[in-house]
């Protein structure tokens, strides 16, 4: 069964047509299996509580899916700059305007667009550090928890896609660093922080496998490494899920 920070494959009928689902207020992705039938691949948001959850599907039918509980452990980070913990006012206006950039990549939207497969290479060969998921102290103080999988890599190593894509944004940010954005369609988005090096642009098409920038410690990070981030219908989901290394709860 599905759990906040996982996704949930909701059967749709086989419709000549792919129906349109939506969760919140966001589309979400909808591919075909090999039996013809329709599936909605649903990311769930952290926060979500145990239960029952309602797509809404054009056409008036609605799908339901069961989400329940999971509990994700602690991670308590030491960090030497205060301003990383504690932005002062003029950090905290620059943070405002990154995270609504940032955001209104993770709603991008390509209709028609639908990713070759949903399985991702590795976008680093290298071990896993922190898993995605964890409630995160800095200095003590409680932050938002870990939104992504990170990679324990050397700074320099390149950054490759994990499937083919057009890349939607980049930029160097308060807390993530040097960061690229890359929409692999219908609302699947990869997001690498910490960068050293970013070697793509904005409307750039990439192949799996293409390099997109390079591995470093920028912005919030207590050393180099990679901080992958996945995106579906706008909510972050575990990217463990889909290169096939999430651990059974
Ligand atoms: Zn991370």
């Amino acid at each position: 069964m599905p759990v906040p920070g996982g996704v949930a494959v909701v059967p749709l009928g086989t419709a000549s047509q792919a129906p349109q689902a939506t969760y919140g207020d966001q589309r979400v992705m909808v591919i075909q299996d090999s039996d013809g039938q329709w599936i909605a691949v649903v990311g769930i948001p952290l926060g979500t509580a145990p239960g029952r959850q309602s797509l809404l599907v054009q056409g008036g039918t609605a799908a339901t899916f069961q989400v329940r509980a999971k509990e994700y452990a602690a991670q308590h980070i030491k960090l030497k700059n205060r301003r990383q913990v504690s932005p002062d006012p003029e950090d905290l206006k620059r943070i405002k305007r990154e995270l609504d950039l940032q955001l209104a990549a993770y709603r991008t939207y390509r209709d028609g667009v639908v990713p070759s497969n949903v399985m991702l290479d590795r976008p680093v060969d290298g071990r896993l550090s922190s898993p995605f998921g964890l409630r995160r102290f800095f200095n003590g103080e409680e932050r938002n928890p870990h939104s992504g999988l990170d990679f324990a890599v050397p700074s320099g190593t390149p950054v490759k896609a994990p499937a083919a894509g057009r890349v939607v944004l980049v930029g160097d940010y308060f807390f993530n660093g040097k960061t690229v954005f890359v929409d692999h369609g219908q609302g699947f988005i990869s997001m690498f922080c910490h960068l050293s090096a970013i070697d793509v642009k904005p409307g750039d098409e990439v192949a799996r496998g293409a390099v997109v920038g390079k591995v470093g410690a920028t912005g919030r990070a207590t050393g180099p490494h990679l901080h992958w981030n996945i995106s579906l219908n706008a909510v972050r989901v575990d990217p463990a899920i889909f290169i096939g290394a999430a651990r059974r709860p």
